[in-house]
């Protein structure tokens, strides 16, 4: 009998293609999440997940799907997988570290340029049909992005991507991170700072860590207010990691000039959501990783993960090795 996998919604060809030739398929082919209900009716019998970041896997689902030996999600951030809980029940998690990295330095960059130089509100502008003055020399003023000072928060692979790119601006890179990289100083040409020099001395910041119980709101009213009235702050982790009340008061009053944001402490965004009305900040509905490229090689890695454990093999992309003391690969074999 074949293993059989649950795809919780509508992926790429790909990855259904690769799950196809070894399992049986339960596609859910749908381009919303299922329902927290539909998803716990769903894992009862199954051998495998495949989910994304939008499904909440803990340990009431994890305990539901009694057969469960495999949990592959389409993303590199983990938060809304129980990975202790899973790894005590033996339960393999494998996702989608390293495939996504240029894509989602590029984003913050996209963020970080349109932001300083006012693209959308340059384009809506146009649209709207109030450019009435060919050329005015103080219409539309941003900011300068070559020579200026970028300060990274989390140096792993997606915050390394970034500071790559900068030296292309001609930037002078400070970074924050639990651990300090001497390795990469040298090599990438960046200095370590603490947090509040970080903040104080960088004309641009990008938040590149995971959402943790550490890192949720380390970007608050007291971070806010030491960054530069002329700073701009760039979010492409996730939502939480910023006190988003304390943003909103920060871009109302001045206390930076600008924001650039991919994540949202709630998603989607309230249609009554006060970022929605302020012209200093360009807001993508948290499209870091939305390449085609990208998205098909994600897709294809999640699936060869969960073919691989399915099969009592190590997969590359494995998080939780430690799975193992509970319930050897070698015991997982379905395949
Ligand atoms: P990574 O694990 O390679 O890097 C994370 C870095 O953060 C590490 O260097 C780590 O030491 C550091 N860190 C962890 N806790 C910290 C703390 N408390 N203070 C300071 N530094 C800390 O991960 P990555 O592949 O670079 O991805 C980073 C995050 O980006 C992911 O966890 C995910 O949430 C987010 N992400 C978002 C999108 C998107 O679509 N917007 C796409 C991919 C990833």
């Amino acid at each position: 009998m074949k293993p059989k996998v649950y795809v919780t919604r509508r992926i790429p060809e790909t990855g259904l293609r690769i799950l196809g030739e070894y399992c049986e398929v339960v596609y859910r082919d749908e381009f919303a999440p299922p329902t927290r209900d539909e998803l716990l009716d769903a894992i009862e019998n199954v051998d495998a997940i495949y989910c994304t970041l939008s499904e909440v896997i803990d340990k009431e689902v994890i305990n539901r799907a009694g057969r469960l030996r495999v949990i592959g999600t389409m993303s590199v951030g983990v938060d809304h997988i129980d990975v202790e809980h899973a790894t005590r029940k033996g339960i393999y998690i494998v996702y989608t570290p390293g495939v996504l990295t240029e894509t989602v330095a590029d984003h913050a960059w996209a963020l970080l340029l349109a932001a300083a130089r006012r693209i959308a509100e340059a384009d809506s502008y146009v649209r709207r049909g109030d450019w009435r003055i060919a050329w005015a020399p103080t219409m539309m003023l941003g900011y300068d992005v070559y020579g200026k000072t970028l300060g990274i928060i989390g140096l792993g692979r997606i915050g390394q991507a970034v500071a790559r790119r900068a030296k292309g601006f001609d930037m002078k890179i400070f970074y924050y991170d639990i651990v300090r990289r001497r390795d990469l100083e040298e090599e990438l040409g960046i200095e370590y700072a603490p947090l509040e020099k970080l903040l104080m001395d960088s004309d641009y910041v990008s938040i590149h860590v995971p959402l943790t119980p550490e890192t949720r709101k380390l970007i608050g009213d007291r971070e806010l207010k030491l960054m530069k009235r002329t700073a701009i702050l760039v979010n492409t982790s996730r939502g939480p990691v910023i006190d988003q009340k304390a943003l909103v008061k920060a871009l109302k009053e001045g206390w930076i000039a600008g924001a650039g944001l991919d994540v949202f402490e709630k998603e989607p965004i309230d249609p009554d959501d006060p970022l929605l009305k302020l012209e200093n900040v360009v807001l993508t509905p948290h499209i870091g990783s939305a390449s085609h490229e990208t998205r098909n090689k994600m897709a294809e890695l999640t699936a060869v993960g969960i073919i691989k454990v399915l099969k009592g093999e190590k997969p590359e992309n494995l998080l939780n090795p430690e799975a193992a003391n509970i319930r050897p690969l070698s015991e997982v074999k379905v395949l």
